[in-house]
């Protein structure tokens, strides 16, 4: 019988440390700061602008990738979007836009 609540006690410590990797992990979203017109990784957020994670404003825009440019742009609201497919372009290269890329360079 003791030997069975030893057992008990192992499972027990040794599932003890798992509750905290079952959080829910916030997601990261890439945003182009209308503030200082760089690409920055966010917590995806439903509002936008996004609060911007350092200045905590309200400068974080939806980006979209250019493959041609390798540089994240500022996407243009959905309305414009679903009004004129042009929008949904590169403003340098017009070359399409992707929603996904390599995550940008963190500071300088
Ligand atoms: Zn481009």
């Amino acid at each position: 019988m003791s030997r069975i609540v030893c057992l008990l006690l192992l499972m027990l410590s040794g599932c003890g440390g798992d509750s905290v990797a079952e959080s829910p992990v916030a997601v990261q979203q890439v945003y182009f700061d209308v503030q200082s017109k760089r690409a920055v990784v966010a917590e995806a957020s439903t509002e936008t602008p996004a609060v911007h994670p350092e200045t905590g404003r309200r400068t974080l825009m939806p980006a979209l990738y250019c493959t041609q440019c390798a540089a994240w742009r500022a996407a243009p609201p959905l309305q414009e979007l679903q009004r004129n497919p042009q929008a949904r372009l590169c403003p340098k290269c017009k070359g399409p836009l992707a929603a996904d890329g390599p995550l940008p360079a963190t500071g300088e």
